[in-house]
């Protein structure tokens, strides 16, 4: 994908409320903002759970919106779910829209919603599929360049938590990560109001993504979150957004001290080597796994045993906590190497 830049400086900065509650709300929000960030940003058809909640708005917030952009001179922006949002958004003159999490989902919604916009060269942000399933995204991203966008952006606004979390949405840098590495080019924002869900763990994943060299951010802001619609506990005060974007440390990805660079290099020759001990260490324990095979093979013995595995998350644990390392970190560890020693042990029988 060759994707046309349209970010005006890094980081680029769009922040808005959740949802247009009312002209005042959104005129009084872009007037606290205006002075610190990019595009303002308003959802007016909100992807609800349950039907009993504030649905947005709806097509009269485009006339706020557009009065926010002659007032303040920010361009606009709202989410777009189906072909008739995206009408009216044409129609209405907004300057950049994007995809909400729930319809890059679907590559039918993602399709219908791309087809509207053939021919018209609009920004298009993509906020990443619920769930972490990168091609999803990448697949979302594709639709909508194989229609002529090409202003494209993707948003990392964090994904569904299987496991009880401190987050809203957890963040899983690493698909962000790939996506980097698959779309060269594209600028990649992060939301850290959605991941969040809490207003105070805001300022540290803006942090974190500027350290992970994102492009820009999507903060949503309130003038009174505590009253807002949708997204009560995660909205901040315009003022907040201001402090948090003051106190942000950038960082470069270029390496320019020389004292640095020699420095940084040293490190890393030691963590080159360390992972080629470890490396090794698997090819010993790739070998050990085959013997094993062998020995369940003449012994009739089925490949998976349940209580084994369950002892070595057990120990593995244990090891882990007596070396003050993190046990979740090493069962996703062993989760790995216990699935490759099961694949192992298929092929060995297989083979032989
Ligand atoms: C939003 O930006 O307000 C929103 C609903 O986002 P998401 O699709 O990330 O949940
Ligand atoms: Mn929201």
């Amino acid at each position: 994908m060759k994707i046309d830049q349209f970010f005006t400086k890094k980081p680029f900065v769009i922040s808005g409320p959740c949802s247009a509650e009312s002209e005042s709300q959104i005129l009084a929000t872009a007037y606290q903002n205006k002075s610190y960030i990019d595009v303002f940003r308003a959802g007016l058809w909100k992807p609800r759970t349950s039907p009993s909640s504030f649905e947005g708005v709806g097509i009269k917030g485009l006339k706020w919106l557009q009065k926010v952009r002659e007032k303040t001179g920010l361009r606009v922006a709202t989410e777009v779910a189906t072909p008739r949002h995206v009408e009216c958004c044409l129609e209405a003159n907004i300057d950049i829209l994007w995809i909400g999490a729930r319809t890059t989902v679907n590559p039918f919604y993602v399709q219908e919603i791309a087809e509207a916009l053939k021919g018209v060269d609009i920004p298009i942000l993509v906020k990443n599929p619920v769930h972490p399933e990168i091609g999803l995204w990448i697949g979302a991203l594709e639709r909508f360049y194989k229609v002529g966008i090409s202003k494209l952006s993707a948003v990392h606004r964090g994904f569904h938590n299987y496991k009880k979390s401190v987050y809203r949405n957890d963040p899983k840098w690493e698909l962000p990560i790939k996506l980097r590495e698959r779309v060269i080019d594209m600028p990649i924002i992060c939301d850290p109001s959605h991941i969040a869900g809490k207003a105070e763990l805001v300022e540290d994943i803006s942090q974190t993504a500027i350290d992970m060299n994102f492009d820009g951010l999507m903060i949503e802001t309130h003038i009174n979150p505590s009253k807002a619609l949708s997204d009560a506990d995660q909205q901040i005060l315009p003022s907040q957004l201001n402090s948090i974007l003051q106190n942000l440390v950038l960082k470069s990805s270029k390496l320019r001290d020389q004292k640095f660079i020699n420095e940084l290099k040293e490190f890393r020759d030691k963590i080159d080597l360390l992972d080629k001990h470890i490396i090794a260490l698997f090819r010993n324990r790739k070998e050990i796994v085959e013997q094993i095979a062998i020995l369940k093979d003449k012994n009739k013995l089925t490949i998976f045993q349940i209580e084994r595995w369950f002892e070595i998350l057990k120990t593995r644990k244990k090891y882990a906590n007596n070396l003050n390392l993190e046990d979740e970190y090493i069962n996703e560890i062993f989760d790995v190497i216990h699935k490759y020693s099961i694949l192992i042990q298929t092929k060995k029988r297989e083979n032989d």
